[in-house]
């Protein structure tokens, strides 16, 4: 059976179970005056999705709205096969990621790049979303839920196509990847949880993760919940995405030169982040290799950014 949490009134969380694992990805959804899912995961997520909102009460064919922050495949792959049993509902995107529902060609392709032969193990079948399901919210658009009107800010940094979603009622943002990850127990294994940002390719940009940062604090909300995984008090996710991405990127502009590997970038993260947690009174034998793809997905990232974005004086 599906473990469903229960967040506040008419909102719940549920573990997407992306590529198996547990603690990695959650979905969000809001039971009251709208039906509305907040992530789809992958089109392996798609039985857990559909048995989290059976826990609920409700099937797809429920669901009045779908927000996606943004079309990496690990948060929308599975849009398209919901989009199948989900006829009714709405897929709210930023402008730059509703093409990539439509019509996923070329997000396939840039996958595929990153993830080579795992691309269909990990994410399986990707199908487009019909456009006549799907609206587009610009920085600082609302929709109305009914029991409340949520807002939709631009938030790049992570990827140029990612909004968040700000609720009022609840002082929440819905941040994606924008407000970095947070590794819990479950994951990792270890006894502690911290977050730290995802720098995946290939639109990571640091000084827009801190321009991200400035206009969702301004909200002032109380808690953010990510997508990996779970809720944080707000200024957790601030203040760790912010470091995050100075240690990461000052990390990567010392390592860099133009003969450097992902994999040289990588061990030089691996090493970074075991310092840090051990900097952080995180003393126990911690076997890093636990964040492996993770870490992967950050050097890469991280390599582009020194290879193709970062300004040099
Ligand atoms: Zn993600």
């Amino acid at each position: 059976m599906a473990a469903v949490r229960k967040l506040s009134e008419n909102l719940f969380m549920f573990d997407l179970f992306e590529q198996g694992l547990r603690g990695r990805s959650s979905a969000y959804v809001y039971t009251g005056a709208r039906k509305v899912l907040v992530e789809t995961g992958s089109t392996p997520c798609h039985p857990y999705l559909v048995a989290a909102l059976k826990t609920l009460g409700l099937t797809p064919a429920d669901l009045d709205y779908v927000v996606v922050t943004h079309v990496h495949l690990d948060h929308a792959g599975g849009a398209g096969v919901l989009a199948g049993v989900a006829p009714q509902a709405t897929f709210v995107a930023h402008p730059r990621a509703a093409r990539h529902l439509i019509d996923p060609t070329k997000l396939i392709a840039g996958a595929k790049a990153v993830y080579g032969d795992d691309l269909e193990r990990f994410f399986g079948q990707i199908l487009p979303v019909p456009e006549r399901q799907v609206l587009i919210r610009e920085d600082g658009d609302t929709l109305d839920f009914g029991d409340r009107v949520v807002t939709f800010y631009d938030t790049p940094g992570h990827a140029k196509h990612h909004f968040s979603m700000h609720d009022p009622v609840l002082s929440a943002v819905f941040s994606g990847d924008a407000l970095g990850v947070r590794y819990v127990a479950e994951f990792t294994g270890w006894p502690f949880e911290f977050v730290l940002p995802s720098t995946s390719p290939s639109d990571f940009d640091p000084k827009a993760v801190e321009k991200t940062v400035d206009k969702l604090r301004a909200l002032a909300p109380s808690v953010v919940y990510h997508t990996h995984f779970g809720p944080s008090p707000a200024e957790t996710a601030f203040a760790g995405t912010l470091e995050g991405v100075r240690m990461f990127t000052l990390l990567a502009d010392n390592a860099y030169s133009a003969d450097t590997t992902w994999e040289q970038l990588a061990a030089a993260l691996e090493q970074r982040i075991a310092a840090w947690l051990r900097e952080n009174g995180h003393v126990e034998p911690l076997d890093i290799a636990d964040l492996g793809v993770d870490i992967e997905l950050d050097a890469k990232g991280l390599l582009y950014y020194e290879q193709h974005a970062r300004t040099r004086p």
